[in-house]
């Protein structure tokens, strides 16, 4: 691991500020990502920012009937949250798909949106790697891809989005909030937040530098019944190869999104709306433009067998 200084931050405004002031800087929350990349110097901070001590591990009720959820939230305590059991089922499920108990109960909400991904040749620093090192090229396109991505997915990556939580949270079309250096909040569709590779894979998010996210807003709860499958190489401590969330409304309509598939946690309005045509229309939608590779082709089967599960699932709990 490299030298880094450290600080502890005390205030949202002030890490922001130290964040974007001092070159080479990165906020720390759980640290279950970012230390893992710094001992194989994937990630080399100069300065670490502290932000577990910013007040932000709150979860609060919003005027228009959805919850805040603060960026320190941890993991664990997000998804035992009686109000998300309850109205976003489908979220504590996602998160409790995720990783172990030890590790949902340092991770955190922000944390959870921003790890990187789980491509092996991306942490194998002898391999070239456009998101690591950009301009390097990448070893995944000719080598051993069976775990990466068939959608969204560029010449120069063909990384997946690793994240459980960030699935569900595409599904209820959550927000994300963030603060500026100059003390600027905005609140970022979570479709427009996590960026598609193009020629830039090192590009992960629209987050400018020292931009700090606050919390994590769920819309009003929709209802219906919430559903979250995850296949993956074993039952637990393993990210997903596929994995599809959806909730059905009692109208026969439902929507969808997946995760494992994309270079992003993965949406289409044209999967919705094949639900009523059942599993196999629904995977033909959300499938539309999927690149696959001789390793990974065998996902495109497996999205089309995990909503036949979800569909039974449904059908079972109705
Ligand atoms: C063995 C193992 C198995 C796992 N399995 C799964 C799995 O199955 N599914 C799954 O979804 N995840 C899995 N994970 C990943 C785990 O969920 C993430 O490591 C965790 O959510 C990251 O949260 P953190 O708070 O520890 O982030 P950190 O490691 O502290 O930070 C991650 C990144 O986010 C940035 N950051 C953190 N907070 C903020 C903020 N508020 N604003 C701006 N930037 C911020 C940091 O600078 C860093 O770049 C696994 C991890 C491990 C080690
Ligand atoms: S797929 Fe992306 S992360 Fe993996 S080696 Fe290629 S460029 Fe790197």
């Amino acid at each position: 691991m490299k030298a880094f200084t450290y600080e502890r931050a005390t205030s949202v405004e002030a890490a922001a500020r130290a964040a974007a002031s001092v070159q080479g800087a990165r906020f720390i929350a759980g640290g279950t990502n970012l230390l893992d990349l710094m001992k194989l110097q994937i990630e080399t901070p100069t300065h670490l920012i502290d932000v577990n001590h910013l007040g932000l591990d709150r979860i609060e009720e919003t005027p228009d009937g959805g919850l805040r959820i603060g960026a320190l939230v941890r993991n664990t305590d997000l998804a035992a949250d009686r109000r998300v059991r309850r109205d976003y089922a489908v979220l504590s499920r996602a998160l409790l798909a995720g990783a172990s108990g030890q590790l949902r109960n340092k991770a955190t909400t922000g944390g959870n949106l921003l790890q990187r991904t789980r491509c092996p040749y991306f942490y194998d620093t002898r391999m070239p790697c456009n998101k690591r090192q950009p301009g390097s090229g990448c070893g995944a396109l000719q080598g051993m891809s069976r775990s990466l991505a068939i959608l969204g997915v560029s010449d120069a990556c063909i990384a997946q989005h690793p994240s459980d939580m960030a699935v569900a949270m595409r599904l209820l079309d959550s927000a994300v909030d963030t603060m500026d250096a100059n003390g600027a909040r905005r609140s970022i569709p979570i479709a427009d937040f996590h960026l598609l590779p193009g020629d830039t894979p090192q590009q992960e998010t629209v987050l400018k530098p020292g931009e700090i996210i606050t919390s994590v807003t769920l819309p009003r709860p929709i209802g219906g019944t919430h559903v979250y499958r995850k296949v993956r190489d074993r039952a637990s401590y393993a990210f997903a190869l596929v994995s599809v969330a959806a909730v059905f409304g009692k109208d026969g309509t439902a929507r969808f999104a997946f995760g494992g598939i994309g270079a992003k946690p993965w949406r289409v309005e044209a999967a919705d709306a094949a639900a009523g045509r059942g599993a196999k229309a629904v995977a033909e939608a959300a499938l539309a433009g999927a690149r696959t590779t001789h390793h990974n082709d065998f996902k495109k089967m497996l999205v089309e067998r995990t909503l036949a599960s979800v569909y039974r699932q449904r059908e079972a709990r109705a």
